[in-house]
């Protein structure tokens, strides 16, 4: 399950970072490879600061696995994929920072928007990986 930052009582305990790990199903419909798949659950290590104009910061990493074919020589494929991931959250946003209200940041827009962009364009088996390579 994706968290919520509870911003309002984070604050009031006077506590302004904070790490969250976890796991969550990333939307196949996000994957525009033919034939691949999500071969793991997305797993989440981020890091949040709440700053003093309310607005919160969050870092980190994701990483899953994609299994499907290879792009190039059709074989089975699979890769490890880890992304750094960064988001401003704001009771006002401005361009590219998302919307939080009511005291809570909710993750899964930002999360969904993470994996989009953490997505390769291809896949490529480890023969075609190497070839490529050198
Ligand atoms: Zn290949």
């Amino acid at each position: 399950m994706v968290p919520r930052i509870d911003v309002r009582n984070l604050v009031a305990r006077k506590i302004f970072t904070g790490e969250l790990e976890f796991g969550f199903d990333a939307d196949s419909g996000l994957i525009d490879l033919p034939y691949a798949e999500f071969s793991s659950p997305v797993k989440a290590e981020l890091h949040y600061e709440i700053f003093a104009d309310d607005k919160v910061e969050v870092t980190g990493k994701l990483s899953f696995s994609l299994k499907g074919l290879c792009s190039r020589c059709l074989a089975e494929a699979e890769e490890e994929i880890v992304y750094g991931a960064e988001g401003v959250f704001s009771l006002s946003p401005k361009e590219e920072e998302y919307e939080y209200s009511n005291g809570f940041v909710d993750l899964r827009e930002f999360l969904r928007d993470s994996v989009l962009f953490a997505l390769p364009s291809r896949l490529l088996c480890r023969a075609c990986a190497e070839e490529e390579s050198e």
